[in-house]
């Protein structure tokens, strides 16, 4: 199909797939390439049927996706059909959420974050920078010039609890109101002048999020890394519409000039969540693991879960009976699933080879199944 009809699909749930090539190990221990991209949306799943047990599965399995992508896609390419198009949403006050879903060794990092295994690290080829860079090219645009803002945060989440990446992973609360409004308290909120100034951040986080103790550092896998970008207009009329008819022109400028006003003075416009998913793999964790193992693997299993939920409240439109509750990954993306300006994309990333075809499949089930 014509590629410019196809960037243009107007999707509330966009869903995709991601194939990465097979590693040089693989390679060596020649490890079968299992799956198929055949075309722009589909993705074959082809098992040998001497090599596998036949009651767990098909000779040929075909999944259909809102997109597809086949190993010699680029990160560019993956950003313009996943990402790109909902740099509109945000700026149409809405929020846009892009999930990285997959096993351990996917692709998920490299496809958010950018090539890290290069001798110079490169992230500025990941959906996080590529995001960065085009909402600035869109707020130099003379209509936006000068009346919004950009704030990033940086966070993630490990068995339930949320460490600030922005902030030496600093541990943070969630509270939520009466009314459901869901807030992760103290977490630091950086205002960024330019795409060097997030991929500095990006940079610092991702070490935060692998280094520290052996623990910590087997966890960067285990947990989700959750960047968003955060449109903010610091007009002070707009945003405080509730402010008394008399409030003199002299106290705004006052109020302009502590930072602490400014900030309750400014309103969020729109925001875009991009999501680095724990690891989804199940199994070993939970049969044979030790104590901690299995934790992480159940709360895992219990956010992806409550994730899909959420997503599907969202495609049916279901704005108040969101079930959010269910994990704290859910729980701080509440605003993300409600809303009729919200949109998702998952990007379901796939291993090759036939050693991990059974993590493959459930990825593409749960894919599937988001919709
Ligand atoms: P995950 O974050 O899902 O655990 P990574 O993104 O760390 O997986 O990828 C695992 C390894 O595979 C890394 O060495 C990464 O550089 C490589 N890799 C992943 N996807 C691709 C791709 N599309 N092209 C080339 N190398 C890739
Ligand atoms: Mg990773």
């Amino acid at each position: 199909p014509n590629q410019q009809q196809s960037n243009q699909k107007d999707l509330r749930i966009c869903v995709a797939v991601r194939k990465r090539p097979l590693n040089k190990r693989e390679i060596a221990k020649k490890d079968n390439d299992v799956i198929t991209i055949p075309n722009k949306d589909h993705c074959l799943v082809h098992v040998p049927k001497s090599k596998v047990d036949l009651t767990k599965y098909l000779d040929n399995q075909t999944f259909k996706f809102d997109y597809t992508f086949d190993e010699k896609s680029s990160n560019e390419l993956i950003y313009r059909y996943t990402a790109a198009p909902l740099i509109d949403t945000i700026f149409n006050g809405g929020n846009a959420t892009v999930f990285a879903y997959g096993q351990t060794g996917s692709g998920k990092t490299f496809t958010m974050g950018g090539d890290l295994q290069m001798a110079k690290t490169d992230y500025s080829h990941g959906i996080y920078a590529q995001t960065a860079r085009d909402i600035f090219q869109r707020l130099s645009l003379p209509q936006h010039r000068s009346s919004i803002e950009i704030f990033v945060t940086f966070y993630e989440i490990y068995c339930g609890k949320v460490f600030d990446l922005l902030n030496n992973k600093k541990r943070l609360r969630v509270l939520e109101d009466q009314k459901g409004l869901v807030q992760v308290c103290d977490r630091k909120e950086q205002q960024v002048k330019s795409v060097q100034d997030v991929l500095n951040i990006i940079q610092n986080g991702m070490n935060i999020r692998t280094s520290g103790t052996t623990a910590a550092n087997a966890n960067s896998s285990r947990s989700h890394a959750i960047l968003q970008i955060i449109l903010k207009t610091s007009s002070p009329v707009s945003a405080n519409t509730n402010a008394p008819a008399s409030s003199s022109s002299s106290s705004r400028n006052n109020n302009h000039n502590n930072p602490a006003v400014l900030r309750r003075l400014m309103k969020e416009v729109g925001k875009m969540s991009l999501i680095d998913l724990a690891g989804s793999e199940r199994g070993k964790d939970t049969a044979s693991g030790d104590r901690l193992q299995r934790m992480e693997g159940s709360e895992i299993n219990k956010s992806l879960l409550a994730l899909k939920e959420c997503i599907r409240a969202l495609g049916r439109g279901d704005g108040c009976h969101v079930p959010f509750r269910g994990s704290t990954l859910t729980k701080v993306l509440r605003d993300s699933f409600i809303g009729d300006k919200s949109k998702v994309c998952m990007i379901a990333m796939v291993s090759p080879t036939h050693s991990d075809v059974e993590n493959t499949m459930n990825t593409l089930r749960y894919a599937d199944r988001v919709k």
